[in-house]
C-alpha cells in the first residue's frame, strides 16, 4: 500500500486506528479523503495547493485515471478512510472520458462529492457531465482560469456538505432520527441550498451577479417601488476579436479587469452584474438625466482604456443602452427597452450610449417588418441588381461596374440596401441573399463584355466556410473570367477573423480576381496594417470625397493616402464623386479611378450595356482584354 495514506483530509471525529481494518465505519467518524484524477499532470500543483488551503494539514491522493482512483479508494476504505471528494481535472479532456469517469465514481462511491475542473467556454464537457450525474447538485464545476479563492471556497463547502450528509446518514442508521437527525438534515439542506443559490445567481469568472441574480435583484427593487430604477445594458464592442486573436484566457482577463474598473464607478445603491460573455447589466437608483449622462460617459471612458492582457496592449470600446422604469414597473419591460437602446447604440456606430425613447419603438417596428419581409422577397424575386460605373480619372473610360442590390418592396416601396443589408447580416439572411447577388451580378456581367463587375461581399458572408471556393464556382457557372471580377470587402470582414480572411484572399487572388477594400477611412486600421493582406485597391469613402473641394485638409489626406497606397502597390478609387470640382481635386491628388453620380447613377443591366455601346462609339471604354488599371 502506498504511503500516501498520509494525504488524507481530516475533517472531524475521533481517529480510527490505521492498523485495525474497519470495514463499515460510522461515516461521520471516518477519515474523509480527497482523490484527484488528473490525466494531464500540468495543473495538479495548483489544485493540490487549493486543497491544502481549504483543508489544512492534508494533501490529496492523485491518480492518473479513474480506475486507479477507485482501486485506491477501495483499499483505503478497509483502513478507515472514506472517499469524500473526487476532483476530476479534465481540462482539455475528452467529453467521453469525463462521462465515463463520472459514471464509474457515481456507481462505486455514491456518497462522494464531485468537483470537475474544466476549461471555461467548453460546454461539451459540461453537458457530458450533467447528463451522466443523476443528482446535479452533487456536481461542482470549477472553470479555468484557475482562481484559487474560488477553488478553496468550493472545496470547503463540499467538505461541509459531505460531513453533514454523513452525519445524517449515521443518525438514520442508528435509529436516532428524531431531533438530531432532523437537525443534521436541515443543516445539510441549508448548505446545499446556499451553495446552489449562490452558484445560480453569481458569475464564476468575476464573482458578481449573473443574469438570474440581476433580474431577481431588479424585480425586487421594482416591487419595493421606493426609488426610481434606471437600467443600463453595456456590451463591449469587438470583444470577440480579442477572444479570437489572443485566446479565451486573455478575453477572460480583460473582462475581469474591465469589471473591476466599472465596479469602482458604481454609485451607492448601484448593482453591477455580468449577464453574458461581454455583456453587463447595471441598475442605479434615482438618477437624474445629468447623472446618467455623467455615469455613462465615465463608463465609456474606463471601458475604452488601453489595458495589458496576455502580454498585449488591448483596447476595446463599449455600447450602452439606458432605460428608466415605466408605470408597469415590469422588469421585462425595462430590460426590453434597455436592450432596444443598446442595439440602437451599436447601430449608430458603437462606443456610445443611447437612451430609450418612443422613436426607438417606431424604428424597431420597421426593422422587424423588414426582417420579416426579406425572406419572402428573395423567394418571390423582389430583388434586382443595379450597376454603377467606375471610370478612369484621366479619360472617364469605364473600367467596371459596382453591383448594388435593390429591393422594391410591395409593402414599403423601395428600401435602401443601407437599411436592409445590415438587417440581413444580423439574421444571417445575407448568406442566401449574397449568393443570389453574386450569381446575378456574374450573369449580368457576362453579357456586357469588357469591364469588370465589382461585387460587395459582407463580413458575415466572407467569414463563411469555403467562401472563396463558392465565389469561384459561381464564376465558372456564369462562364465569367475571374479577371473580370472584383470583390469589395470592408475592414470588418478581414479583422474579425484574420487567418480565415488571409486564406480566402489568397485563394481569390490566385484565381485571378481582384479585391477592393470598401469604405476606406471609416474604420480603425491603417493602410500599412492592411497591406499584409492581398488587397488590390482601396475605395475612399464618400465622406472624405464630400469635403475635398471645400476643405484643404481633406484634400491633403486623400493625396497622402493615395501616395501611400501607390507605394504599397494598391490602386485608389474615390467614391461618391458628384461635382466637377471634386473630380479635379481627386485627379490632382492622384486617384486613378472615380465613381459617383457625376459619371452615372446605379442603372439597370440594360442601361449599363447601352452606356458601353455608346461609349465604344467614342472610345471611352476599356475593351475586353484591356488591362484594367486602378492606379496611375
Ligand atoms: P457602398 O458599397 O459604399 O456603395 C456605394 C453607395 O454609394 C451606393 O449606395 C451608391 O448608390 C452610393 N453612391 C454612389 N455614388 C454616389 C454619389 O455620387 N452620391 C451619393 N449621394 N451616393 C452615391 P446604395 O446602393 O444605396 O448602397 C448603400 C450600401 O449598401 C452600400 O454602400 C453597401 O454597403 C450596401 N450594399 C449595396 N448593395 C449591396 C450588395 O449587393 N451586397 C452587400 N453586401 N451590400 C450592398
Ligand atoms: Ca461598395
Ligand atoms: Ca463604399
Amino acid at each position: 500500500m502506498s504511503h500516501r495514506v498520509a494525504h488524507t483530509l481530516q475533517l472531524t471525529g475521533p481517529e480510527t486506528s490505521v492498523a485495525a481494518p474497519a470495514p463499515a465505519p460510522r461515516k461521520s467518524a471516518a477519515r474523509p479523503m480527497t482523490l484527484m484524477v488528473a490525466p494531464k499532470p500540468a495543473g495538479v500543483a495548483e489544485v493540490r495547493a487549493a486543497v491544502h488551503e481549504a483543508l489544512p494539514g492534508c494533501d490529496c491522493v492523485i491518480c492518473p485515471d479513474i480506475r486507479q482512483a477507485l482501486e485506491k479508494a477501495e483499499t483505503l476504505r478497509h483502513f478507515g478512510w472514506l472517499p469524500a471528494i473526487f476532483v476530476l481535472d479534465y481540462r482539455g479532456g475528452h467529453p467521453g472520458d469525463l462521462a465515463d469517469s463520472l459514471r464509474k465514481v457515481c456507481g462505486a462511491e455514491p456518497d462522494a462529492e464531485l468537483m470537475v475542473v474544466l476549461e471555461d467556454g467548453d460546454p461539451t464537457l459540461w453537458r457530458a457531465a450533467l447528463q451522466v450525474v443523476q443528482t446535479p447538485e452533487k456536481l461542482t464545476f470549477l472553470m479555468t482560469p484557475f482562481y484559487r479563492p474560488d477553488a478553496v471556497a468550493s472545496l470547503k463547502s463540499l467538505a461541509k456538505r459531505y460531513q453533514a450528509t454523513a452525519e445524517r446518514d449515521d443518525a438514520a442508521a442508528s435509529g436516532d432520527h428524531t431531533i438530531r437527525g432532523l437537525e443534521t438534515e436541515v443543516t445539510a439542506l441549508r448548505a446545499r441550498l446556499e451553495i446552489a443559490m449562490h452558484a445560480a445567481q453569481h458569475d464564476p469568472l468575476t464573482g458578481i451577479l449573473n443574469r438570474a441574480g440581476f433580474v431577481a435583484e431588479l424585480t425586487s427593487r421594482l416591487n419595493r417601488g421606493r426609488k426610481r430604477q434606471t437600467v443600463l445594458l453595456l456590451d463591449l464592442d469587438r470583444f470577440k476579436a480579442v477572444n479570437d486573436t489572443l485566446g479565451h484566457h486573455a478575453g477572460d482577463d480583460l473582462v475581469r479587469k474591465i469589471c473591476s474598473a466599472m465596479a469602482q464607478l458604481m454609485p451607492a445603491g448601484g448593482v453591477l452584474a455580468r449577464l453574458g460573455g461581454d455583456e453587463f447589466g447595471i441598475v442605479i437608483e434615482d438618477a437624474s438625466d445629468q447623472g446618467v449622462h455623467e455615469f455613462c460617459t465615465q463608463l465609456l471612458r474606463v471601458c475604452g482604456q488601453a489595458r495589458r492582457v496576455a502580454g498585449h496592449e488591448v483596447q476595446v470600446s463599449a455600447s450602452i443602452g439606458v432605460a428608466i422604469q415605466d408605470e408597469s414597473r415590469s422588469e421585462v419591460s425595462i430590460m426590453r427597452r434597455a436592450d432596444l437602446a443598446l442595439y440602437a447604440a451599436k447601430r449608430e456606430g458603437r462606443n456610445r450610449y443611447r437612451r430609450y425613447d418612443a422613436a426607438l419603438e417606431k424604428v424597431t417596428k420597421r426593422r422587424l417588418s423588414i426582417e420579416n419581409g426579406l425572406e419572402l422577397a428573395l423567394r418571390t424575386g423582389q430583388f434586382r441588381m443595379a450597376y454603377q460605373p467606375i471610370v478612369t480619372a484621366q479619360h472617364g473610360t469605364v473600367l467596371g461596374f459596382e453591383a448594388l442590390v435593390r429591393w422594391d418592396s410591395p409593402e414599403h416601396g423601395p428600401v435602401s440596401p443601407a437599411e436592409f443589408v445590415p438587417v440581413a447580416e444580423e439574421t444571417g439572411m445575407i448568406l442566401d441573399l449574397g449568393d443570389w447577388i453574386t450569381r446575378q451580378a456574374f450573369k449580368d456581367a457576362r453579357r456586357w463584355g469588357g469591364p469588370y463587375v465589382s461585387v460587395n461581399v459582407s463580413a458575415r458572408q466572407f467569414l463563411r466556410q469555403n467562401v472563396a471556393e463558392r465565389i469561384l464556382r459561381y464564376a465558372e457557372e456564369a462562364d465569367l473570367a475571374p479577371s473580370r471580377i472584383q470583390i469589395e470587402l470592408t475592414e470588418t470582414a478581414i479583422i474579425e477573423d484574420v487567418e480565415r480572411a488571409a486564406h480566402n484572399l489568397e485563394v481569390l487572388r490566385a484565381a485571378g480576381m481582384r479585391v477592393a477594400l470598401d469604405d476606406f477611412g471609416t474604420g480603425y486600421s491603417s493602410l500599412t496594417y492592411l497591406n499584409q493582406f492581398a488587397i488590390d485597391c482601396i475605395k475612399i469613402d464618400k465622406s472624405f470625397v464630400d469635403n475635398v473641394a471645400r476643405d484643404k485638409q481633406s484634400a491633403i489626406i486623400v493625396a497622402s493616402v493615395t501616395k501611400l497606397a501607390a507605394s504599397l502597390g494598391m490602386g485608389v478609387v474615390a467614391e461618391g464623386v458628384e461635382t466637377d470640382q471634386q473630380c479635379a481635386v481627386l485627379t490632382a491628388a492622384g486617384c486613378g479611378a472615380l465613381q459617383g453620380f457625376r459619371f452615372g447613377r446605379p442603372m439597370t443591366p440594360g442601361e449599363a450595356r447601352a452606356m458601353l455601346v455608346a461609349a465604344s462609339g467614342d472610345g471611352a471604354m476599356a475593351k475586353s482584354g484591356d488591362p484594367i488599371l486602378l492606379s496611375r
